[in-house]
């Protein structure tokens, strides 16, 4: 299971499968994890900081965190993709098509200005995300997200 929680700073990306339950992260910041609710993980909790230095004691690389740069990432399920705005201009976006049970992700692209900043991670996660949460099983074409997906 891979998940995207983000405030106006961060992004917090978890991946299940790495997940050793070593429970840093409930002991470093037990206002943002917690296992005991649904979803477990909520930063809207605690303070930004205190939720970056929690993710950073993760021991197995399930949680990682970037900065937003003042981009949000929006899911567009009429078109088949996840985008990203700078202000209110598109600067990326990821698309996949749709064969009954499976998204195909083939295209991941995000403006040259904007590069090195983890969007096209938080986009290829936003869909990973909502087909997740579709009951859908996920793949891709697109070498970027078939790293993602591998990793
Ligand atoms: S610190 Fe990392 S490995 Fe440990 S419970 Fe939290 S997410 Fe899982």
């Amino acid at each position: 299971m891979h998940r995207l929680y983000e405030n106006g700073d961060i992004s917090v990306f978890w991946d299940s499968d790495k997940c050793r339950h070593a429970k840093e992260c409930v002991n470093g910041c037990p206002e943002a994890f917690n296992i005991m609710r649904k979803p477990w993980i909520d930063i809207s909790k605690a303070p930004t900081a205190k939720v970056w230095q929690a993710v950073s004691r993760c021991p197995s690389g399930a949680l990682t965190c970037i900065y937003n740069h003042e981009v949000r990432i929006e899911y567009d399920r009429e078109n088949l993709r996840s985008v990203a705005f700078y202000a209110d201009k598109k600067i990326g976006e990821c698309d996949y098509e749709e064969n009954e049970n499976i998204w195909i992700i083939y295209h991941t692209e995000v403006d040259e200005r904007y590069t090195g900043k983890g969007i096209a991670k938080r986009l290829v996660y936003k869909l990973i995300q909502e087909a997740e949460r579709s009951n859908k099983a996920i793949d891709a074409t697109c070498s970027y997200a078939a790293k993602i997906l591998g990793e």
